[in-house]
């Protein structure tokens, strides 16, 4: 299998590796950049996403005519690597989770005129969006069909009534997938629906505090009571929540790894910055052996990530569901992230413990790889169910 990229992808791919490093990296040194979450500020972000539009890196995923950049997804993983080598990149180029795997599965599955209402103003980076799906126990975790949000149908609208948790973004986005239950059919008891921030009969319970930096918006806990979605925001038919879930799934889980490959390149470039310079015993670091072997296996562990990743999007080009794949890479590459910050805190010796690299932020950002785990169980319940 050939992974060559073609020369326009290439040539985007470095456009967007010298926005990293000329924009992107200087700014992450700036405290004034941030909020109170460790992510990038609003009005910041708000600057950075012109100059990201103006360089024509804006939604990558996105169809030309809906105003992004049309890449397959072989395609997105290069770049996608390139863009999160800053923590800021993916929000910066509307390349963010949830809305990324938001957009692409509302591109793939959402009717023309739902399309207009609901997706393109997240494209055009006017609104940001949520997916709610998982719910605190008994209810749907890794294993969906336990769900006990319920939709009841009255006429042509359906009524909310439930409870759910780490949804990120809920407090500033505006457009909502929610994932519910209509029936008791174990592979059609799920649905999909649209609702907007500004409807009546839901809340948000919490903002659910985290031990990583956050998203905008944090992971926050909600609850229905009532709510209302005419039957004309529904997405899919009857029945089919949890076939847009594995939809959504399929893309967005893989997209993650393209996004942590970056992060574990960087990390891997701080700590060479730092062995290529630091001296112990009259011996510059990079030339001990020991070193160079931990440099080695972390830089080995990257590259087999980015073969299954690479793999994986091919196969979701060719309109596989990949599931195998994407969870394999989704594995590899969850801990290649790991063994490369953990790699590059110890060679950094005090400095890497420190915050004054973004290596701590990536280390906690990492830790989610828990739930990565628990995603690929999920992944083995889909293969069951589907
Ligand atoms: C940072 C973050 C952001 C998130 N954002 C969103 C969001 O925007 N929207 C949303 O809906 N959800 C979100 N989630 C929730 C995420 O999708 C769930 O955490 C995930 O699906 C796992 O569910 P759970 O937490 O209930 O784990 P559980 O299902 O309780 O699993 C607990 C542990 O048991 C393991 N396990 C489960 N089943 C098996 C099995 N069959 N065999 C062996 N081990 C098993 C799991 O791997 C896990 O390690 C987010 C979570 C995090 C951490």
């Amino acid at each position: 299998m050939d992974f060559k990229l073609d020369s326009s992808t290439d040539s985007l791919r470095l456009r967007i590796r010298k926005f990293v490093d000329d924009e992107l990296i200087p700014l992450e040194a700036r405290p004034d950049a941030y909020d109170a979450h460790e992510n990038i500020n609003e009005d910041t972000l708000t600057k950075y996403r012109a100059k990201a539009r103006e360089a024509g890196l804006w939604a990558l995923q996105m169809p030309v005519a809906r105003g992004g950049q049309g890449l397959s997804i072989t395609a997105m993983a290069a770049c996608y690597e390139e863009m999160n080598r800053s923590r800021f990149g993916p929000v910066v180029f509307n390349s963010a989770p949830p809305d990324d795997g938001n957009m692409i599965v509302l591109e793939k599955v959402a009717t023309e005129e739902q399309k207009t209402r609901w997706l393109q103003p997240i494209v055009n980076g006017e609104v940001r969006s949520a997916f709610v799906m998982t719910e605190p126990a008994p209810g749907a975790g890794s294993d969906p069909s336990m769900m006990q949000t319920t939709a009841r149908r009255e006429g042509d609208r359906w009524i909310i009534n439930g409870r759910k948790w780490f949804i990120t973004a809920a407090e500033v986005v505006s457009h909502f997938i929610l994932i519910a239950k209509t029936s008791d059919d174990p592979r059609k008891g799920l649905t999909a629906f649209l609702f907007h921030a500004d409807q009546p009969g839901w809340r948000i319970v919490r903002r659910i505090p985290i031990m990583g930096p956050e998203e905008h918006g944090g992971h926050c806990e909600l609850e229905f009571d009532g709510l209302e979605i005419p039957d004309e925001n529904r997405l899919m038919q009857v029945g089919d929540g949890l076939k847009l879930t594995q939809i959504r799934l399929g893309t967005a889980r893989l997209t993650h790894c393209m996004r942590w490959l970056g992060l574990a390149r960087r990390s891997m470039e701080i700590a060479r910055d730092h062995v290529g310079t630091r001296r112990s015993g009259g011996v510059l670091l990079a030339d001990r052996e020991g070193v160079q072997m931990m440099l080695g296996e972390a830089a080995m562990q990257i590259e087999i990530g980015r073969l299954l990743t690479m793999r994986a999007a091919a196969r979701l080009d060719q309109g596989d569901f990949a599931r195998k794949e994407v969870s394999m890479a989704k594995v590899v590459v969850a801990e290649a992230l790991h063994k490369a910050v953990d790699t590059a805190i110890q060679l950094n010796g005090a400095r890497g413990y420190s915050k004054d690299t973004p290596l701590e932020w990536i280390y906690r950002y990492a830790a989610r790889r828990g739930s990565s785990m628990a995603l690929r169980r999920s992944t083995r319940w889909f293969s069951h169910a589907s």
